[in-house]
């Protein structure tokens, strides 16, 4: 007649097979009397003696379905995280408008936004772009920005800009006499305005609206460790990526943010949160959590 019982569990749980008939004396019931070999409770487990310093200093063995619950907890984080992650916390609006000289040109022909770079750059942020449908104006003076003043014409002016100011209005127009882009202010809710210039995609510029973007949610050229590959460094010396694939955490890890500008910006009042799926994985993981340490506290007093 064999029985389980458990060995010295000074580190981890083991277990042999021991022959109780051969040295009963090892054995007593539970109420501490010393059972008599061939007794029927014999074939029930039993502690060895003293059952109570042995059972309280022993580690509980680990159960199998504990180790499945464990092993499937911390498998699904590691799925969901990285989901997570790439989730986007939140939105800015942006209205497209392009800029028509009267003669049928107009300047960003092709409509491109370079959805796919500057939601890339931005996802640093959390942060995603919602374009509106393109739409349009004709002005020959802001067709082609020859100076300064008509920039600063079409920000004051504004014609065909969206009504609502958490709403960036982007002007796509032929050229600018002096950069690739311009904002009408750095930060703030009057910050809501971008010129683009044609040159952008003539030469395959893929961070240029998320630069000027970057300057409306209060982002300067000069923050603290801003450098070269860093999206807010200033078109004059800042590598601008012509392939998505070397814009951050890729190729040459072009277009960078620091901690302290993805703070800044999503402090701006442009900027939507919306649900982060992220979080709500994160309750569902502590819940989990705890309801994993509670069975194995169980399991432990059933020791
Ligand atoms: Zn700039």
């Amino acid at each position: 007649m064999y029985d389980v019982v458990d060995a010295k569990r000074s580190v981890r749980p083991k277990f042999q097979l021991v022959d109780i008939r051969s040295n009963p004396a090892k054995f007593v019931s539970l109420d501490g009397l010393r059972e008599e070999p061939g007794s029927t409770k014999l074939a029930k487990l039993r502690y060895p003696t003293p059952p109570s310093r042995t059972i309280s200093n022993a580690k509980p063995p680990i159960m199998l379905h504990t180790v499945v619950a464990r092993a499937a907890f911390v498998a699904s984080f590691c799925v969901l995280a990285p989901i997570a992650n790439t989730c986007h916390a939140a939105i800015v609006t942006i209205l497209p408008i392009q800029v028509g000289n009267g003669s049928g040109d107009f300047g960003n022909p092709g409509q491109e936004l370079f959805l796919q770079a500057t939601n890339k750059i931005w996802s640093q942020a959390g942060i995603t772009f919602n374009y509106l449908p393109f739409t349009s104006i004709i002005s020959a003076d802001y067709y082609d920005l020859d100076d300064q003043n008509e920039v600063d014409s079409l920000f004051a002016n504004a014609p065909g800009a969206s009504l609502d100011a958490k709403t960036i209005s982007m002007w796509f127009v032929n050229d600018h006499y002096d950069a690739y882009g311009e904002v009408n202010e750095v930060g703030g809710l009057n910050a809501n305005k971008i010129v683009i210039s044609n040159f952008v995609f003539d030469e395959t510029r893929l961070d240029t609206i998320a630069h000027e973007v970057g300057h409306l949610l209060g982002l300067n050229h000069d923050d603290p460790g801003v450098e070269t590959n860093f999206l807010m460094r200033s078109g004059d010396d800042r590598i601008a990526p012509t392939v998505i694939g070397n814009i951050f955490p890729d190729g040459t890890g072009l277009d960078r943010m620091t901690a302290g500008q993805v703070a800044i910006a999503l402090a701006d009042a442009k900027v939507s949160a919306v649900p982060e799926p992220s979080s709500v994985i994160l309750v569902a993981g502590c819940v989990g959590f705890a309801f994993l340490r509670r069975r194995q506290m169980q399991t432990s007093c059933r020791g």
